[in-house]
């Protein structure tokens, strides 16, 4: 049997009368950027996050530092982030220019440790860019707590969790901003590239907007900007798959939910844990080997088994060639946990398009490993 590691053909099948509907519209009415139905998904994705604001870029990388020049972070500034995450989080504060400082993140849920963040924290310290990694919140409330306590900002990477909860918050809630992305792998993915800011700042709302369409706020006006839109076909496609989206959050959870009982007994590996009380939405199901030199046989293993498993991230940002390139970066004390998880770490087949027969074929290769490991 082979199991992908995508499900997004499917996926276009399964919602295919709702996205071709809204594409047909776009292609109807002429407006292709900038449009009407850029200004509908905005309102639409505002609304989903409960947020006054939704801005609509050309990417996850872009929403980021968009956001950053939109608060005013830029050279001389810090950010304090993790290194086992998607290289764009710090890419992007180096894009605008700020310093990206790496603290450890949690052994369990693999998000920003927040009782690390304190001790990094200098005069130049200007935000804490908590990710939500692999589908569940980081923990936003001891974050805000540090924020406050020090004047920071707080901007949300949010590529990975669109539709999660903490305990008692919300995505947005406690943050200046929250940074999206729908390259089409996201849990929210259009047929290419996009992403958005979600905000209740006024102030991120005008800015953003004015510097994704060349620093304009007003025809034939311009100051200081760049050109990063959402394209309207794109909005239309994410409009479509809006609708859809806790539907299909609950069933990335139910394929979850059968991994991990049928995984329970191994020895070799530890699963994917959920923080009482939080609703993760497993943009990955991710397994840890138990010790580094497993990780490379099991994901060979499961490779030739036909089951298309991957590694999100096995090299953390502080480990790449090279680091820091002559950037601005630095790792705030010893992360032994990042380092784990990138060494450890196996990524398992997870969208809401899965089949019973694709999780028990998993499950079993899986479980055929870790016996013979012993
Ligand atoms: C995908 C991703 C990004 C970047 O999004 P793009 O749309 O590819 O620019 C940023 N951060 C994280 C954690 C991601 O997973």
């Amino acid at each position: 049997m082979q199991v992908s590691f995508y499900g997004h053909v499917r996926q276009y099948h399964n919602l295919k009368a709702e996205i071709d509907a809204n594409m047909q519209e776009v292609l109807e009415s002429g407006q292709y950027v900038m449009g009407p139905m850029l200004k509908r998904f905005e309102k639409e994705l505002a609304a989903y996050h409960g947020a006054k604001f939704a801005i609509g870029v050309g990417n996850g990388t872009d929403a980021l530092w968009l956001s950053f020049m939109a608060l005013g972070i830029g050279p001389g500034d810090e950010c304090i982030t993790t290194t086992n995450t998607f290289f764009a989080t710090a890419e992007a504060i180096w894009i605008a220019g700020a310093t990206a400082v790496f603290v450890d993140s949690d052994a369990k849920t693999n998000c920003i440790d927040p009782s690390k963040i304190e001790a990094a924290i200098t005069p130049k310290t200007k935000a804490i860019v908590p990710v939500h990694l692999y589908g569940q919140c980081a923990d936003m409330q001891a974050i805000r707590k540090i924020a406050d306590k020090h004047k920071l900002f707080v901007i949300e990477d949010n590529a990975q969790a669109i539709g999660a909860r903490g305990d008692g918050f919300r995505i947005g809630e406690l943050s200046d901003a929250v940074c999206t992305s729908f390259i089409i792998q996201k849990n929210l993915g259009t047929f290419g590239d996009g992403g958005a800011v979600v905000t209740n700042n006024e102030t991120v709302d005008r800015e953003v907007r004015r510097l994704r369409n060349h620093g304009s706020g007003k025809r034939s006006c311009h100051s200081y900007g760049f050109n990063s839109r959402l394209d309207d076909l794109h909005a239309g496609i994410l409009s479509a798959k809006l609708k859809q989206i806790d539907e299909m959050s609950a069933l990335r959870r139910q394929w979850a939910a059968r991994l991990t009982a049928g995984l329970g007994g191994a020895r070799n590996f530890s699963l994917p844990f959920e923080t009482p009380g939080y609703y993760h939405v497993f943009h990955l199901y991710v397994i840890e080997t138990r010790k580094p030199e497993f990780r490379d046989p099991l994901l060979n293993f499961l490779v030739e088994s036909g089951i298309d498993a991957k590694c999100h991230y096995p090299i953390a940002i502080h480990q790449q060639e090279g680091y820091p390139w002559g950037k601005q970066a630095r790792i705030a004390g010893p992360i032994p946990n990042s380092e784990r998880n990138a060494a450890c770490c196996v990524s398992l087949p997870m969208y809401p398009e899965l089949t019973e027969q694709e999780a028990d074929y998993m499950i079993e290769k899986v479980l055929e490993w870790d016996q013979r490991v012993g």
